[in-house]
């Protein structure tokens, strides 16, 4: 008799920069979503994008969840320490000949497409062309035009065409870092990861990265997007838009905010309980059905 399959959530932040509530956001529906099931929680830091990262940035982050009173299980996984195992998928994939080298620029593909700036779809220019022994190319994963069907447990049924949206896209680029897709697709699969739960502006990624497990013959694990927090001026909060930071000293009354925005119904007098209260009561009255699709207006 096979052992019923322990839930496992993960939160996975980019070193990039401070928690912002936004972040908080995606931290408490991951948590909530695998404690309230009695699962297990990791913590992985996508740390495969040495230019955007901040030094400093891992550390502060994981200082902050505990800060924040989050309980992770098992070893913190560093993608850099990974990047073998990815440059393997990558070799793998080009001698299955489904990837593949591709020396067109940003510039070059929108002045041939007549794309204007923006997310740039990829017709395919270099697909069938020899491999080059240029180093100055990066590497491509084939795509068709046929859908990828999804079923969001917050979002619903998502039907997405790849070759419509991004094209053949990226997983590792020119200059030889691995793209998000690739490393997230793979660990959240090698990982065991059972349900991610993040923002909803990352749902057109599970596109790519369900494309990516499936040509590596990985497992998939379910998704679920949350709502994303914006800021007045209707932007998601990020730290490209200066996100306000969250500090341990606020922590209950963000954790009761983050709650709402979640569309739980916390008493009020947990917004001034100890944080331990409030979890508890998070944990045991975590109601996914209360989470709504959109972002919610909080204030
Ligand atoms: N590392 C990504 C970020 O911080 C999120 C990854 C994910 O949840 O898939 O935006």
């Amino acid at each position: 008799m096979s052992m019923p399959k322990i839930y496992r959530g993960r939160f996975a932040p980019s070193p990039t920069g401070p928690l912002h509530f936004g972040s908080l956001i995606a931290a408490v529906g991951s948590y909530l979503q695998a404690k309230h099931q009695q699962g297990e929680w990791l913590i992985r830091i996508d740390d495969i994008d040495p230019p955007r990262e901040k030094k400093g940035a891992a550390i502060d982050i994981l200082t902050t969840l505990e800060g924040f009173g989050f309980e992770w299980d098992s070893d913190v996984l560093y993608q850099s320490n990974k990047l073998q195992r990815y440059q393997e998928a990558v070799n793998d994939l080009i001698k299955q000949q489904l990837a593949y080298p591709c020396s067109c620029s940003k510039k070059s593909i929108l002045k041939k497409t007549g794309q204007t700036e923006g997310e740039v779809v990829y017709p395919g220019f270099c697909r069938d062309k020899p491999l080059e022994k240029s180093p100055e190319y990066s590497i491509r994963l084939r795509c068709s035009s046929e859908h990828i069907h999804f079923d969001d447990t917050i979002q619903g049924k998502q039907a997405i065409n790849l070759e419509k949206l991004k094209g053949d896209f990226v997983i590792q680029r020119r200059d030889h870092h691995f793209s998000y897709q690739l490393a997230t697709g793979i660990d959240d699969a090698e990982q065991g990861i059972t349900e991610v739960v993040r923002g909803a502006d990352l749902l057109d990624c599970t596109a790519c990265q369900l494309h990516v497990q499936r040509m590596l013959n990985l497992p998939s694990p379910h998704y679920c997007h949350l709502p994303v927090a914006l800021n007045d001026a209707g932007q998601k909060l990020s730290k490209q838009s200066h996100a306000t930071p969250i500090v341990t000293k606020n922590s209950v009354v963000l954790l009761y905010k983050a709650l709402k925005f979640l569309g739980q119904k916390p008493p009020a007098h947990l917004m001034n309980a100890n944080q331990e209260e409030l979890w508890c009561w998070a944990k045991t009255h975590w109601r996914l059905d209360f989470v709504p699709k959109i972002n919610p207006n909080i204030n």
